[in-house]
């Protein structure tokens, strides 16, 4: 077992890794930014380094500064967390040509799922099933217009470099697909340098559903269950819950099965996500990602399972040492991401938290880095606090987030909190009918109202 790791990242997820690390008698590295200089994943390291100035290209990106500092410090892997570096092959490969462990899967995993187009012919082949739609890239608008033509209007453009939920646009009908066709190629190019698309067939009333799975170097895979993650607004997921209101446990089993077969068969390993859409009872994939995800804790909460102690367990060469069979799910979680943003308009919200009280009790977890008295930097995501909780069943969980919630003080900045406990209350999410296009109409119809008000 490693000794010494360094955690590439900040914010919540970093003290997420070290809590791992401490429990398992592994010491600690932290990198930072000038900005973070104070930062409580810092503080609470066993050591740190400052790796470059507060734009994250020139740190918390600057592969070389890190890579540095884990040699310095003689840190035998690194694990880089989610966003970041997480998902950049070509650092994988750098790190592990130092002779030092990347926490991850291999940079051949990485790259492949990295590319879209790539992940999805690769699952088609192994007989995961897809979203209709292009069997490539789409090059030209002509190839567009026929393909569109096929699987018939909405049709979504989406970037094979995709990620963040940019590069994406729907065209409702043939008038509207040149715009979407262009806009979507020019934003793919401007965000990852890569200007290939793709054209899927855009699901009126799907749910979005992800599988965790994790699997060994051993050839042993399973999976701990569903994630629904269909709170989302701008294809980015505020609220997520284990398991899922609408998948059976028969459901589970079978898609289950289906994914850890896929990803034995290529060799797969460490923790990853299988992203699909899920609508008529019909799963459809997206994507995979291939590290680990923000909101891993509600599976943590339901498997017991510390989901990060098995990656580390893993990247060191040890066995799983349990099979599916032994994997059970009980009662349920649900986590809310709370931002640093206006409620209402989401517009940034960063600056000095003068008051921070996390509510605490049965089954309340709170993931966060934030204390009385810490400056909200402007320079990164506005992630602030993730906050767990899980009861023996879905109406006690979503009793306890709302008690949680309002337990919670945060002053000095705003934050998404007053939402998430309207999201709380309303009648859609407590029936557990909402898909992934609630919650944009739930934001717009509260706008509504108060302007007609
Ligand atoms: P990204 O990597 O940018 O997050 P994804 O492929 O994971 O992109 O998609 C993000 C979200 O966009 C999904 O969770 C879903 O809400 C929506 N989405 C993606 N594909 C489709 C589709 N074919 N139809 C409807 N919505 C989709």
């Amino acid at each position: 077992m490693f000794t010494k790791i360094l955690i590439a990242n900040r914010g919540e997820i970093a003290l997420r890794v070290q809590r791992a690390c401490r429990e398992m008698g592994i010491a600690t590295v932290a990198v930072h930014s000038t900005a973070d200089a104070d930062a409580m994943h810092v503080r609470l390291a066993d050591e740190s380094v400052c790796i470059g100035p507060p734009s994250a290209r020139e740190s918390y990106l600057n592969r070389s500064a890190i890579i540095s500092a884990a040699l310095i410090t003689g840190a035998q892997a690194i694990h880089p967390g989610y966003g970041f570096l997480s998902e950049n092959a070509d650092f994988a490969e750098m790190v592990e040509a130092h002779g030092i462990a990347f926490i991850g899967p291999s940079p051949t995993h990485i790259r492949m799922m990295g590319d879209k187009i790539t992940a999805k012919t690769t699952m088609l082949a192994l007989g995961v099933p897809l979203v209709p739609g292009s069997p490539g890239e789409v090059e030209t608008l002509e190839a567009a217009r026929e393909i569109a033509a096929h699987i018939k209007y909405p049709v979504l453009i989406k970037a094979a470099a995709g990620g963040g939920g940019r590069g994406m646009k729907v065209a409702q009908d043939e008038a509207g697909l040149e715009d979407a066709f262009r806009l979507a190629r020019a934003e793919a190019q401007a965000a990852f340098g890569n200007n290939a698309v793709y054209i899927e067939k855009y699901l009126d009333k799907p749910r979005h559903i992800e599988l965790q799975v994790l699997a060994d170097n051993h050839g042993h895979v399973v999976h701990f269950g569903e994630r629904d993650c269909s709170l989302q607004r701008r294809h980015q997921k505020l609220l997520e819950e284990a398991g899922s209101p609408v998948i059976t446990a028969a459901a589970r089993d079978a898609l289950g099965k289906i994914v850890t077969d896929a990803l034995q068969k290529i060799g797969y390993r460490n923790a990853g996500t299988l992203e699909f859409l899920y609508q008529d009872e019909q799963f459809s994939f997206i994507e995979m990602n291939t590290r680990l995800q923000v909101e891993h804790p509600v599976t943590e909460m339901v498997s017991d399972v510390d989901l990060v102690r098995e990656q580390i367990r893993i990247s060191a060469g040890e066995e799983l040492g349990y099979s599916q069979s032994d994997i059970t799910f009980r009662g349920h979680a649900i986590e809310c991401r709370i931002t640093a943003e206006d409620p209402e308009t989401f517009a940034p919200s960063p600056g000095l938290v003068s008051l921070f009280h996390p509510p605490g009790g049965l089954g309340v977890r709170t993931d966060s880095a934030i204390y009385a008295g810490y400056r909200v930097p402007p320079h990164y995501d506005s992630l602030i606090a993730k906050l767990i909780v899980h009861g023996r069943n879905r109406p006690e969980a979503i009793a306890r987030m709302r008690r949680a919630l309002d337990e919670f003080a945060i002053s000095g900045i705003k934050t998404t909190i007053p939402l998430h406990r309207r999201i709380l209350e309303d009648p859609a999410f407590i029936a557990g009918t909402y898909t992934i296009h609630w919650l944009e109409r739930f934001v717009a119809g509260e706008d509504g109202l108060k302007d007609g008000a």
